[in-house]
This record gives structure tokens, sequence and C-alpha cells, in this order.
């Protein structure tokens, strides 16, 4: 099945009652394990990259790579570039072929979020690129302010004004969540995310997903979020995975143990899938 549209993808999710994990890849094998996942559990999924990697892989790259492993799947999968911090950035990421990226400004004040987000969304359009923008900024999880402390949160009003400003086509929104590693666990506002659903016609976008507790990210499918960002959790589980066949796998040899995860990888991608379809809901093709 060809690649999908991310906002297809997403506006599928939230209509059906799923939501979508966004994987954050970084290699050949990251987008392969990622990929099987989604073919195995016959769910669609992102696969979603961090320009922080670009060091190590370009944006040619990755793209070209999740084209090809895509064209053979039976599922609907998107590509997508996670947070470009500038309009530049943003258009790389789309000459380097990526069908939807995300712009976030929301450290900004809400006029510049809007003029960058709004111009950055204006040349994706015109080449037929989605994008996804974020309002109410989503901090960092060892700052108990970031993500405790409701003055934060994503205002529904200001959303709504955001999206008929910059015609972006999926929001990223701070309603509890926040990036890395939880210093304590996180309590989503669901009446939130309830008025977010009921006042915006877009998908949502949930970041900082690792180590949410599963109840709360199911209620907030059944609420409407679309899609997951999960990274710290993947990249956890990889070095864990990793420092265990690396010890147990054999000295001389050690690019076959990152071969040698795959299943655990794959594992883990499916676990996350399957959490976030609480109803069980079989993708209709
Ligand atoms: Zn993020």
């Amino acid at each position: 099945m060809a690649l999908q549209s991310v906002k297809k993808l997403l506006t599928d999710a939230y209509k059906n009652g799923y939501g979508v994990a966004a994987i954050n890849v970084f290699n050949y094998e990251s987008i392969k394990w990622a990929v099987q996942a989604a073919e195995r559990e016959q769910m669609p999924i992102l696969i979603q990259f961090y320009p922080g990697y670009l060091k190590f892989i370009s944006f040619e790259q990755v793209s070209q790579i999740a084209k090809t492993l895509i064209r053979d799947t039976t599922v609907p999968i998107g590509l997508h570039q996670d947070h470009s911090a500038t309009y530049e950035l943003a258009l790389q990421g789309m000459k380097g072929g990526f069908p939807s990226v995300m712009i976030d400004k929301s450290t900004s004040p809400f006029e510049e979020n809007v003029a960058v987000t709004a111009e950055v969304v204006k040349a994706a359009h015109a080449m037929g690129i989605e994008v996804e923008g974020e309002l109410g900024h989503v901090g960092s999880a060892n700052n108990l302010d970031d993500f405790k402390n409701p003055n934060h949160f994503t205002a529904v009003e200001d959303a709504v004004n955001f999206v008929e400003q910059t015609n972006v086509d999926s929001l990223a929104v701070a309603v509890g969540n926040a990036h890395g590693p939880y210093i304590a666990t996180p309590e989503l506002d669901f009446k939130r995310i309830s008025e977010l659903r009921a006042a915006l016609d877009i998908p949502i976008v949930l970041h900082g997903c690792s180590d949410i507790p599963t109840d709360q990210l199911q209620k907030s499918v059944e609420l409407g979020i679309s899609k997951y960002n999960i990274a710290t959790e993947w990249d956890r589980h990889f070095y864990n995975t990793l420092k265990k066949q690396m010890e147990t796998g054999g000295r001389n040899a050690h690019y076959p143990n990152l071969l040698a995860i795959e299943e655990q990888m794959i594992e883990f991608v499916q676990s996350k899938i399957k959490i976030l379809n609480p109803n069980n809901v079989k993708y209709v093709k």
C-alpha cells in the first residue's frame, strides 16, 4: 500500500476510535522494525524523524528508505518530520522528501508562532505537503511545572484562532504531557482534551507519550487524540535490549547483535499499537 497522507491517517484514527503511534526512527533498521510492527498488527503507523539526528543520516536518506519499505506494506503508513525549530529546517525536510513536517514555534509569543507556522503552511501546501503546528508549549518532563501547571496548557480559544490563522493540518497540544523521562506520574487533563476535540476540526497530537500510564493513554484515545509521539521509551528499550544482546550475543560480531534485537524491537512497537487501540478496532482497507 502506498504512503498515506498523515492528515487522512490521523483523521481516520479519531473518527474510528484508535490512536496512531509515531515512532522516532534513526536508521534503516529502526524504520524496518516500525513498518513490520504495523504490518503484523494490520494497523497504520507513522514513521517519524527528529532532525537532531541529521548529523548521522540525511532527510533524503530517511525518506527514501522509508518510502522503499512502505511501498511493500499492506497497511497505510505515514512519514513525518518531527520538531522543526525554524522555517528553514521545515523547508529542508520538504526538499528532502518528507510529505509531512512539524514546525514548532510554541516557545515564541502567539503572534510569532502564528506568523512562522502560517509561512511554513503556505509553502508546504503549495507542494501538497502537510504541516503539524504546536500551541501551548510541551515542555520537559524533568520540570514539574511544565506538565503540572495548567497555565502552560493549550487554551481552547487560542487553539481555534491558531488553526484558523495558520491553516495547519494537525495540532500538538499541551495537556499535562512533556518530553523525556517524567519525574512524577503525568496526569492528562481530560476535560481540556475533550474541549479541544470539540472545538477543532483537525487531528490533535500528543507529544511525550513515553511512560504515560496505559489507562490515561487509552482514555485520551477515546476522547479523540490521534497521534502519539513515542521516543524516550523506544530509545530506552533499544538501549536495554541491545546492551543485553551485546553481553550475551558474542564478542566478535557486534553488527549481527544489532540485527538480532529485531524481534524485541518489533514487539515493542506492536505493544504500543495495541495500547492505542483499546477497542480493538480492525483497520478497514
Ligand atoms: Zn515533541
